[in-house]
């Protein structure tokens, strides 16, 4: 009885190629983390988790996470002191409804800076 099977066992088909590729993807992408590690530390996947499943809806427009993309947005934004680990600071949004605040907030900090280079 012929085992054809056999031939795939061959070292022709081993390809540690795929595992090495693998491994260096992540290594970039950790690497690209290192410039803003909030969003890519342990910490803040295991909080903003914690609070979609909380809040699993938009606190703006109501939807939920069946319906959107929830994201977890810092009510008061870290580049004006906001504190990136505080509940108090965090609500649960959408995209569109995150992407309308932070529209929101450059533009009142344009008004607080005028002139401040975006015009
Ligand atoms: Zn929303």
């Amino acid at each position: 009885m012929k085992r054809n099977w056999n031939k795939l066992n061959g070292p022709g088909l081993r390809s540690p190629t795929v595992g090495l590729r693998v491994a260096k993807v992540k290594e970039d992408q950790s690497r690209t983390r290192a410039g803003f590690s909030l969003y890519g530390s342990d910490k803040w996947k295991r909080l903003s988790a914690q609070l979609r499943r909380d809040h699993p809806y938009c606190r703006q427009c109501g939807k939920t996470s069946m319906q959107t993309t929830l994201q977890v947005d810092h009510i008061v934004p870290l580049r004006d002191g906001g504190d990136p680990f505080d509940r108090s600071n965090l609500q649960v949004l959408c995209i569109p409804c995150h992407n309308t605040k932070t529209r929101a907030e450059r533009n009142a900090r344009a008004e607080r800076h005028p002139g401040g280079g975006t015009s």
